[in-house]
């Protein structure tokens, strides 16, 4: 291999590192199974090794705890690379699908391959596990990959560039660190594959920069997700996973419920739940494994999303630690700024409904979001709210833990994304599968031939 790559990002270094590993990649050398599989053990065994630096970078950024860097970002990407390291030589393989009458005799398949050079750009939020997984995917699938992480979490962006770029040859994966200058950079490179994770905004800007090249794009977006509790639902233990989904990494979680529709007539009894739930796990700005809002700028943001007419619980903010304390809004309404955008934030405001069909159309008002969550015992509704409401993964009386069964793809659909990753997804979004009809020499039919005799049409007909 060979490492041209030196720690600066300028344009020339961005195509240099491109063409560098489009030609590692044209070597066929990362199309081997063997070869996959000893980088992603590699890697695995350097995170391994590295836990401590994750954890202390992640702290610096926001304050995460060592707890919650575990649970939600290294446990995530082990489980990743460990299914990667199970499957990959099964997932390599050619996949047989049935041939139809009229092409026998023949053998049908797909041949999986890799799309070439991949770019990753992650979010901040959660910035090992988004930068890293979809890494994990691109690798197994046998591509070259540049990783972006998110400058807003500088300190995480650095560890990971320190440990890929330190013990990985730049031709195979490489780490470009940089905010808005060096992600247009990159952008404006061909790439194979582009993933990105952040906000439907930027998404179009990625969108726009993959299109000359007609680039595969998968795109994890955001949007505002309901959770609608119904008048029979389970109130305690559904509120109570429902605030733990909410105040995970202190509501800055693409996943998180954005606000709760409920029902008037259980609307004070959730309200109570919700104040005890909050209290119950300590989720307050004296916790010190609560997580800080990334940076003043969204701080602000959130912070001007409460009114303090409606606040019902919390409300009390800290600028200069950055904490938010978790809020419960009351009376809400959809003309209220806290309703016009996702929130991003510990901030949960409460709107009530009447019928079923007014909390659908609410729902149904804005975009198609990227979660949604029914907290019900009524069968009819969760058969509607299954087919009825589009959105891109969900939870019925749960909320979040869709994301962590690797068996279930990851993604939005319209303004909170497209495409779909985690487990054999992952491999499936890095790859082409190349349809192939393997004919037999044994016999052939002179059914498609010129002729058109009686007989022929005849049995087209009968085959039709
Ligand atoms: P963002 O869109 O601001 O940034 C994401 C990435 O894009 C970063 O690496 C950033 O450097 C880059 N970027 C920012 N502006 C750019 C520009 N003008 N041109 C080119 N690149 C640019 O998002 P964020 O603030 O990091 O994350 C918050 C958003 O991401 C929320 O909407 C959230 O819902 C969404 N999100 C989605 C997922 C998911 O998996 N679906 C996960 C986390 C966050």
């Amino acid at each position: 291999m060979n490492t041209l790559i030196k720690e600066t990002t300028s344009e020339q270094d961005v195509q240099q590192l491109v063409e560098d590993q489009r030609k590692y990649f044209n070597s066929n050398t990362t199309r081997s199974v063997e070869f996959r599989l000893e980088q992603l053990k590699k890697f695995r065994n350097l995170i391994k090794t590295h836990e401590d630096d994750l954890h202390e970078a992640i702290y610096k950024d926001f304050g995460k705890s060592k707890y919650d860097n575990q649970l939600t970002e290294i446990f995530p990407l082990y489980e990743e690379l460990d299914i990667a390291i199970k499957n990959a030589r099964r997932w390599v393989k050619h996949r047989k699908v049935k041939t139809n009458l009229m092409n026998q005799p023949a053998k049908s398949y797909l041949v999986p391959e890799p799309l070439g050079v991949s770019l990753v750009i992650g979010a901040w939020n959660f910035p090992y596990n988004l930068s890293l997984v979809p890494v994990v995917g691109s690798m197994v699938a046998g591509n070259t990959t540049i990783l972006k992480p998110s400058e807003l979490a500088a300190e995480t962006s650095r560890a990971m560039a320190k440990l890929i770029n330190e013990n990985f040859d730049a031709s195979y994966l490489h780490v470009v660190e940089g905010g808005i200058p060096e992600t247009t950079a990159l952008l404006a490179q061909r790439f194979d594959k582009i993933f990105f994770t952040g906000s439907p905004q930027v998404g179009k800007i990625v969108n726009k920069a993959a299109a000359p090249n007609l680039t595969n794009v998968t795109l994890e977006l955001g949007g505002k997700n309901p959770a609608l509790f119904t008048k029979d639902a389970s109130i305690d233990v559904g509120v109570k996973r429902m605030i733990w989904a909410k105040f995970l990494n202190s509501g800055q979680l693409c996943l998180a419920p954005d606000y709760v529709l409920v029902h008037k007539s259980i609307k004070s009894k959730v309200l109570e739940r919700i104040v005890h739930e909050i209290k119950k796990h300590n989720y307050s700005v004296e916790n010190q494994n609560f997580v800080r809002i990334i940076n003043e700028r969204n701080f602000d943001r959130v912070v001007s999303l409460i009114d303090p007419e409606k606040v019902h619980f919390g409300g009390k903010a800290n600028r200069s630690e950055r904490i938010i304390e978790p809020t419960v809004l009351n009376n809400v309404t959809l003309e209220d700024d806290v309703m016009r955008d996702e929130i991003f934030g510990p901030i949960i405001p409460v709107v009530e409904y009447e019928t079923i069909d007014e909390a659908f159309e609410i729902i149904k008002s804005f975009e198609k979001p990227l979660a949604a969550y029914l907290f019900s015992n009524n069968n009819k509704i969760k058969d509607r709210f299954l087919s009825e409401i589009p959105f891109g993964s969900g939870g019925i009386n749960d909320a979040v833990m869709q994301i962590n069964n690797s068996n279930l793809p990851f993604g939005g659909v319209g303004n909170s994304g497209m495409g779909r990753y985690h487990g054999k997804y992952s491999f499936e979004c890095f790859s082409h599968f190349k349809a192939i009809l393997d004919k037999s020499n044994f016999f052939e039919s002179d059914l498609k031939y010129y002729g058109h005799s009686d007989r022929q049409m005849k049995l087209i007909k009968k085959l039709s």
